[in-house]
């Protein structure tokens, strides 16, 4: 897609050794360039690149920045902050209704989401009210059996609204409920009754808006449609793959100010992600040369956030776990924050197998917790085998991962029993005030 060509921008910036208003001017006629050709609208592109051209000016670099770090931790930062936040769904009972044009791939990702929710633990189910499209149904039905997802829908009735009301009447029991709807080529008033008719009788928590990245600048006043008609919630961006245009959806979203929820990346259900804001910055900007530079900046910016007293008060959950490892992540080496803490005089035998909770393993520790549901973050206690087999499935990894993750996390909760005992007074953390 034409985004990567943002690597080039960092590429160029690497190689230049001091800060002077034309490189500045030079990098963001690239920015320009590339978000442009990706389908931002001009005014977004015009905003994300006015702000990096007066901090790159007029902000000081920082101590330990060299002219380059500085330049791409704004650029960072302001495609970050044009990018906006992304829509988190929690892991509990929703009902979500899908909404969009005939060939957005609404009906797909509502196998995709079902999935998706499936995966994390929950019991998920699709209604197909999509009487527009005949298709749609045996299309859903198929990936809904395939998935062992839910699915209810009535091939015979013409009524959506009758669908959908039956449809959760038959799924009371369900988790997570997405409700498929029909579209048209147009936003017609057929349509657009239709659906405040289903979002009134479903009073659904998610009304998602389904934009097929292609659309490129015409997903502004679609979306804007969609969304005085009905109110939007969250965008959900398809046919990401393989597309320059994805950049349009994007700048819909800013620009009426609806975060986006997901991402579709393929014609396979599996072909799906959460809409992550700091991932999709460094993957347009080449992960490789970003990470380094952002662990630097965190380490340097935010040490300040990492507060070893709030591990201490209260139940120490996995959810701390999570946090802390987030903290680590940002960092540096596991390694050296266990140096930091003063484990030996707490009388803990730390084994090697701890020492060595690289950055990957840490990663892994994130994607299984991110497949276990509110319940067992809260409390690992109730993690049996049989969950610990789903969870390992739904995290693509394995039993023995997940074993390890709760070993660690025991390990933890000990660590900070003993220090809330006061053994060791106020923060005995080296190298924090
Ligand atoms: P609907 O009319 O909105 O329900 O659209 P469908 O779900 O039937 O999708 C229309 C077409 O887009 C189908 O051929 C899908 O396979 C395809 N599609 C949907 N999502 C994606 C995606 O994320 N990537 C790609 N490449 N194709 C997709």
């Amino acid at each position: 897609m034409a985004l990567e060509a943002l690597k080039d921008v960092v590429r160029k910036i690497k190689s230049s050794s001091s800060i002077d208003k034309y490189l500045v001017e030079e990098i963001v006629r690239d920015i320009q360039r590339a978000l442009l050709r990706a389908d931002v609208n001009v005014r977004h592109v015009k905003q994300i690149s006015d702000a990096i051209k007066k901090r790159a000016l007029s902000e000081d670099v920082l101590p330990t920045f060299n002219v380059r770090e500085h330049i791409i931790k704004i650029v960072y930062e302001e495609l970050m902050r044009g990018i906006g936040e992304g829509l988190d769904i929690p892991l509990k009972k929703a009902k979500i209704m899908l909404v969009g044009l005939q060939g957005s791939g609404k009906t797909t990702t509502t196998a995709k989401m079902a999935k998706y929710f499936k995966d994390k633990g929950l019991k998920a189910g699709v209604i197909t009210a999509d009487t527009w499209r005949p298709a749609a149904y045996d299309q859903l039905k198929q990936l809904a059996e395939a998935y062992d997802i839910g699915f209810y829908g009535d091939k015979n009735e013409k009524d959506a609204v009758k669908i959908v009301r039956d449809g959760l009447e038959k799924m009371k029991d369900y988790d997570i409920i997405i409700i498929d709807t029909a579209g048209r080529h147009a936003l017609e008033e057929g349509l657009i009754n239709e659906m405040i008719e289903i979002s009134r009788v479903a009073n659904p928590d998610y009304k998602l808006l389904v934009l097929d990245a292609a659309i490129g600048q015409l997903a502004s006043t679609q979306a804007k449609r969609f969304h005085d008609a009905i109110g939007i919630d969250g965008i959900v961006i398809t046919k990401f793959d393989g597309t320059a245009k994805g950049g349009g959806a994007l700048s819909a979203a800013r620009e009426i100010g609806i975060p986006i929820a997901f991402l579709g990346t393929g014609e396979k259900v599996e072909d799906f992600e959460k809409f992550d804001p700091a991932g999709f910055v460094s993957r347009l900007l080449g992960m490789g040369d970003i990470k380094a530079l952002l662990e630097k900046v965190e380490r340097v910016v935010q040490q300040e956030d990492l507060d070893p007293e709030a591990f201490l008060k209260g139940n120490f959950t996995l959810k701390d776990v999570y946090k802390q490892i987030e903290a680590m992540r940002k960092m540096g080496p596991v390694s050296k924050i266990i140096e930091m803490l003063p484990l030996g005089g707490l009388g803990l035998k730390i084994d090697d197998d701890m020492m060595e909770a690289t950055q990957e393993k840490m990663q892994k520790f994130k994607y299984i917790m991110d497949s276990m549901t509110e319940e067992e973050i809260t409390n690992p206690a109730i993690i049996d085998s049989s969950r610990i087999r789903r969870i390992a499935i739904g995290s693509g990894t394995s039993p023995q991962d997940v074993k390890e993750l709760l070993k660690y996390y025991k390990t933890m909760k000990s660590v900070m029993k003993k220090m809330k005992k006061g053994k060791f007074g106020k923060l005995p953390i080296k190298g924090f005030p």
